[in-house]
């Protein structure tokens, strides 16, 4: 069984690009344009893996992954930060704040699912194409 992947992204270009890719390789992809639809989908949906976005209204990536993790229905779910700021330090700062992972956009599409399958367990990795 492939994993069900959340995507927490309040871009529709990024958005569109991060569901075809997932798709494209097999998984199910599920949506959330802010932290708190993220967090709703989280509690209700049980992700395997969440792809979430730092900037967005309402709820940022950061409050979001604090309320999450506040949860202990939900905490364990492994979440990404997939994020435009490369400014450096970025990425420790979002490590810091208790992401599993993060990706900085743009998204190159040769590695995002390698990527990305390193938070999944074996038996939730999609079967690669053949041929
Ligand atoms: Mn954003």
């Amino acid at each position: 069984m492939s994993a069900r992947i959340l995507i927490v992204e309040d871009n529709q270009i990024n958005l569109a690009l991060l569901k075809y890719l997932l798709e494209y390789a097999g998984y199910a992809a599920l949506f959330a344009a802010n932290g708190a639809e993220g967090l709703e989908l989280v509690r209700t949906e049980r992700p395997d893996l969440v792809l979430c976005d730092l900037q967005m209204p309402v709820m940022n990536g950061y409050e979001m992954l604090r309320a999450l993790r506040e949860d202990p229905d939900v905490r364990h779910t492994p979440v990404i930060a997939v994020t435009a700021f490369s400014m450096r330090g970025d990425r420790s700062t979002a490590l810091a704040a208790g992401f599993d992972g993060y990706l900085s956009k743009p998204i190159d599409p040769e590695t995002f699912i390698r990527e990305i399958e390193a938070f999944l367990p074996p038996e939730l990795r999609a079967p690669r194409p053949t041929g």
